[in-house]
């Protein structure tokens, strides 16, 4: 149905331990297509004594696997890598299939998710420890990094691959084992991500992949004493519980969560380009990604201009079937999803807002909805106080470049933000006054392998990619010599 040239990437089962494994209950869990709600196929639902299974198959290959050489380690993730570029046209259209985004946008996910292998296979290289001068003419002061053991990685379904190796690369450079919990929606990418690990020749054990019961397998991972280090990337709501759930045994963690990027346009921007930046950041993947724009504020001198450039864009953009030549916007993950863009929109109309294009359902039906532009959006509105996850632009005026940065600032969340200036002295105080881990100025698609990621505030902890992004799987153990003579 997906049309693969390698239909042997496409795996109903776990992989654990190096093993094809399916549930010894048998039950399974369907998977659905999001462009025509047909069915996929089906994964195994483990059962919490199997996630052990997969928890020991992964405690024990770390002890060989975390004394193999960081070379190895590195020429190792680099094959992995080169096989994923070389199937990329198969990854993206499993990953299309599971998850609905335009077959392009799939393929130019596995280019991405497959950069941070390169990047990990290249930082593998370079853990350095650190020689301390010593206190004392007899004492020598070092300090070891050293793999924390086995790693529990949990990720969402919006993007399938990149979440999955922004984690497992750095994880593996490091020396640490992984058991991964793909979202039960997209789990194919993630099991042909694995196979190709195994193609690569990573050891069996040090990549396994579980599927079923999100509570089932949370426990598991949470509650085991052998997870020395739990990863999650998803909502807010589910990562305070796994940080609650990990506090029982005291586990390393990283969470990469919610967002409510603003999104803020000065007088003195170049208006084309804020355009094609909020194209960019608000409408990549029908607006489900945690960096999106989903309040942008524009200066009152510029409102009226840039909300009808905005419009027109945004009324161009092809809505369209996932396969089809020249899609731009796919259907949204499912009919929640749908429901949460009304719910805000409805919201914000009855506070006074208006539609300038767009404003509910696609023609086609299922879950395509259509890009939404809203105009006169005030800070009451629910979109100014929880993430949209859908293809809805709401503009807000505003005057002062203070007022700005309060109502930018008066959220929960600290991931993203976006600033279009051309202004050097407000781009700086901009970029430091914004509570959040990430800055865009004069740029919409900050995500990068070579730049840190992660929030600020309750949008997470730790962050990934870039050279910070390895430290999150290191320990750091201080060694000192005495009776040097
Ligand atoms: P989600 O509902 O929190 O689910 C994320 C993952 O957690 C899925 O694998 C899910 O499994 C699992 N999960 C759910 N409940 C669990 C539990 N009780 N114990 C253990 N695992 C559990 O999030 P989502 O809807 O998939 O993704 C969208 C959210 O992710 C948005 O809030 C978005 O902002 C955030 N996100 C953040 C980043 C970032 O880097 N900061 C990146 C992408 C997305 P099931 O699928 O089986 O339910």
């Amino acid at each position: 149905m997906i049309g693969l040239d390698d239909s042997s990437l496409f795996h109903e089962a776990c992989l654990i331990g190096g093993v094809w494994s399916t549930a010894s209950t048998g039950k399974v869990l369907d998977v659905t297509t999001p462009e025509t709600q047909a069915r996929l196929g089906s994964v195994p639902m483990l059962d919490r004594t199997e996630v052990a299974g997969a928890v020991a198959a992964a405690h024990d290959r770390f002890s060989t696997w975390s004394r193999t050489t960081a070379q190895d380690r590195a020429e190792l993730l680099r094959a992995w890598y080169e096989l994923i570029l070389e199937n990329a046209r198969d990854l993206g259209r499993i990953l299309s299939a599971e998850q609905g985004k335009p077959w392009a946008e799939g393929i130019g996910e596995i280019n991405y998710a497959a950069s941070f292998i390169r990047w990990f296979s290249e930082e593998a290289r370079r853990l350095y420890g650190d020689v301390i001068p010593s206190n004392s003419v007899n004492r020598r002061f070092l300090v070891l990094k050293q793999p924390i053991g086995v790693v529990a990685l949990i990720t969402p379904w919006n993007f399938p691959a990149a979440m999955i190796t922004r984690k497992a690369g750095a994880a593996l450079a490091a020396g640490c084992t992984a058991v991964i919990k793909p979202a039960s929606a997209t789990p194919y990418t993630a099991l042909a991500l694995a196979d190709l690990g195994q193609r690569a020749g990573i050891p069996a054990g040090v990549l396994n992949v579980v599927t079923g019961s999100a509570r089932v397998i949370g426990d598991e991972l949470t509650e085991n004493v052998l997870v020395r280090k739990l990863s999650f990337t998803g909502s807010t709501e589910v990562g305070r519980q796994l940080l609650a759930k990990c506090s029982q045994t005291v586990k390393n963690v990283s969470m990469e969560l919610g967002g409510n990027a603003p999104f803020i346009i000065f007088d003195d921007a170049n208006l084309d380009d804020a355009v094609q930046g909020v194209m960019a950041s608000k409408f990549r993947n029908a607006g489900q990604t945690c960096v999106c724009a989903n309040r942008i504020f524009v200066h009152d001198a510029i409102y009226d201009t840039f909300a009808a450039m905005l419009s027109k864009a945004v009324a161009e953009l092809r809505v369209g079937p996932t396969f089809a030549e020249g899609s731009e916007i796919g259907p949204l993950i499912d009919a929640a999803a749908v429901d949460k863009v009304r719910e805000h929109i409805d919201d914000a109309l009855k506070k006074g807002a208006t539609v300038l294009t767009g404003g509910g359902l696609h023609e086609l039906g299922g879950t395509y909805f259509k890009p939404t532009v809203l105009a006169n959006v005030t800070v009451d509105c629910a979109v100014m106080n929880e993430e949209t996850f859908g293809p809805l632009a709401p503009l807000i005026r505003f005057g002062h470049e203070d007022d700005v940065i309060a109502m930018a600032n008066a959220t929960e969340y600290g991931l993203a933000s976006y600033v279009y200036t051309n202004d050097l002295n407000r781009s700086w105080r901009m970029a430091e006054a914004l509570e959040c881990g990430i800055v865009g100025i004069n740029e919409g698609a900050t995500s990068t392998e070579l730049g840190p990621f992660g929030g600020f505030k309750q949008s997470g902890l730790g962050r990934e990619g870039s050279k910070f992004g390895v430290d999150d799987y290191l320990e750091v153990k201080f060694v000192n010599i005495g009776n040097v003579r």
